[in-house]
This record gives C-alpha cells, structure tokens and sequence, in this order.
C-alpha cells in the first residue's frame, strides 16, 4: 500500500540509502551536538541534503491520526547470537538471519536494530524514555522501519543482555547464545504508520514508518546503561505537514 506518490528524486536517494548500508564508515561525519550537529547535518555533505530541504522528515510527533486499517503486518524474527556494534551513533545488532516482515503484500528484510534515548518519535508531545527501530529494507531500496518505545517497569531479559554486552567505546561484541528479538516487541500491537524518512543523514525519506502505540517495559538500570554511552541520540521532532498518519491495527 502506497500512502504517497513517490517521485524520481526519492528513487535515487534510495540508492544512496543502498550505498550507505553497504560502506556506512565512508559516510561524512555528523554528530548530535557540537561540530556538525543536528542543525549542520544538510550541509555536510550534498548527499544529506534532504536533512534540511525534505518535507517528509522524521521524527514526528504521532497525535491526530486517522483511524484506519494501517496494512497488514507479517513479523518473522528468529533468535540469533547476534554481533553488538557501538558505530558512534548507537548501539546497533547486527542480523543475519534471513529475517523478515511482510507488510501490505510486500516482502522487507531485516538488516540491524538500533535504540535512542529518548525516543525519537513523541505520542502527543510526549517522548518516552527510549525508542527502538527494528530496519527492513525491500530489494527496491525502500525501507520499513518498525518503531518500539521503551518505559521504564519491569526488566526484559534480552534488552538487559544487549546492554551488558553494549561496547562502551566504537567497535563490536558478539553474543555466544542467542537472544530472542520478538520479546522486544509489546503485546499490543495497535501501530501508527506514515510514510518519513531516516533519522540520521543522509535522512532519506524512503521509510514506511510503523510504530507501536504501546511501549514495553524494561529495567530503569538498563536504560541507564545506554544513556551512560549515549546520553542524547535523538534528532528534534519534524513538521508532519501534509503526510497522512494512520493508527489501527
Ligand atoms: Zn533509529
């Protein structure tokens, strides 16, 4: 299901996207704070332009929605031993399984999941204290990203075993037993979805956007763990403009 008309332009920021998945380390560098901030990140680099000139930025703020049928919504996640990189950025598994989801018929892979602090995206001006971003890509270069945000409750085993594992400068671990990704998903899974783009440069704006309205819970010690690596990894809330945002199941 297409919630918008893409142009040309959108197709060959998707190969761009290709291309920066591939060789992430020869992107130009950009930081949340200080020299080549939030504010620099178009003009860093001519191909992070859409960063500053986009219109169908993210993250937004997730208030008003339609309700509507948002599109099925096929998750299929294995536990796998993944690899655990600090890229300076965040805390990102890497997967290879040949994970997947299928969502409105289409067929997405997923590459890595990353986390934020705090959440990237905000539920009526509220951001919660963390944000998941589970990262799919089609053959076709789109990408669906699924949203999970992330209260401080109860402990989640497998989020307390990332962050025990979480190299505290830039590099990589690798996990010798598996962890389970589909227990960092919420029990609801009522979802709020709209076409933006990625949250860091080159901020293209391929991403089919599905957030869960439900944060799951995990110890406040391991929130603390991440924020103690990167105290601020959240780009500011961008205009909605004149997007749909959908919320259903
Ligand atoms: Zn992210």
């Amino acid at each position: 299901m297409r919630l918008s008309r893409r142009g040309f332009i959108a197709g060959f920021i998707a190969c761009r996207v290709c291309a920066g998945l591939a060789r992430a380390e020869e992107a130009a560098h950009w930081s949340y704070e200080g020299k080549d901030g939030i504010a620099d990140w178009g003009r860093i680099d001519p191909t992070y332009k859409a960063c500053s000139i986009g219109a169908q930025q993210s993250p937004i703020d997730l208030k008003q929605p339609m309700p509507a049928q948002v599109g099925g919504l096929h998750i299929d996640w294995k536990p796998e031993a993944y690899k655990i990189l600090n890229n300076g950025h965040t805390i990102e598994a890497v997967v290879n399984n040949p994970d997947s989801v299928k969502l409105g018929g289409e067929v997405y892979q997923l590459k890595q999941f990353h986390f934020h602090h705090p959440s990237e995206h905000a539920v009526k001006g509220e951001r919660h204290a963390m944000e998941i971003h589970f990262v799919h890509a089609h053959p076709n270069g789109d990408l669906a990203v699924i949203g999970v945000f992330i209260k401080p409750g109860a402990r989640n085993a497998e989020f307390a075993e990332i962050m025990a594992l979480a190299p505290a400068t830039a590099g990589e671990k690798k996990f010798g037993t598996p962890i389970d990704p589909n227990r960092l998903l919420p029990k609801k899974r009522i979802r709020f979805r709209y076409e933006g783009s990625l949250t860091t440069p080159p901020c293209s704006e391929v991403v089919d956007w599905n957030v869960f309205e439900q944060p799951i819970e995990v110890a406040e010690a391991d929130i603390a763990r991440f924020k103690a690596i990167f105290p601020m990894n959240a780009r500011p809330i961008q205009t909605t403009g004149r997007r749909f945002l959908l919320k259903g199941i």
